[in-house]
């Protein structure tokens, strides 16, 4: 049988995603914003960021992989890539959770070659006591501890991406 603690409610997510919506909305002031998208784990988080925000946004989606089940296999690959031109753009790159930091390194590499103005990150989670290499971050939503967490677009091989809050598995013995 298997439990969900919670770890981040509904309420403090929400409030949370107001927060950074505004927070964006003031450093994107009348510019154009392109949110990319980090699938599948963003989805929800971006859906409910994009309607806090008042600049000029347009949205993107890109695919990166490199966990198996709660483990990460430490090699990254783009799996979808952007649609948009984004060439002299400004991008703000929409992450679920930054754990070692490889796939955030990664993405902006790859996002580099395609030649925007700037880019920038947010992300929902920090897991910042797992991290192995160096990631610049300027929007984090909360700082989680060493823990394999679901829910609102995080998942566990597949399953609770729609919880609408953020827990951990507990598995119990029956
Ligand atoms: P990193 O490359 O930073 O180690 O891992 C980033 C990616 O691993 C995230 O985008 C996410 O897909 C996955 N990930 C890392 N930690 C967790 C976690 O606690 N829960 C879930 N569901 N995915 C995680």
């Amino acid at each position: 049988m298997e439990k969900i603690a919670t770890i981040v409610t509904k309420d403090e997510i929400q409030r949370k995603v107001a927060e950074l919506g505004s927070l964006i909305s003031v450093d994107y002031k009348d510019r154009d914003v392109v949110l990319v998208c980090n699938l599948k784990g963003a989805f929800i988080f971006l859906a409910d960021l994009c309607r806090h925000i008042t600049a000029r946004i347009s949205i993107d989606f890109i695919a990166t992989t490199s966990y198996k089940g709660t483990r990460s296999t430490g090699t990254v690959r783009i799996i979808k890539d952007l649609k948009l031109d984004v060439r002299g753009k400004h991008i703000l790159l929409v992450e679920d959770i930054v754990d070692t930091g490889y796939t955030l390194d990664y993405t902006m590499k790859y996002l580099a070659l395609h030649g925007p103005e700037s880019i920038r990150v947010c992300t929902l989670l920090d897991k910042r006591c797992k991290r192995e290499i160096d990631v610049n971050i300027d929007y984090i939503g909360f700082e989680v501890s060493d823990r394999f967490v679901i829910g609102y677009g995080l998942d566990y091989d597949e399953r609770f991406r729609e919880l609408d809050y953020i827990g951990e598995i507990i598995q119990e013995e029956n």
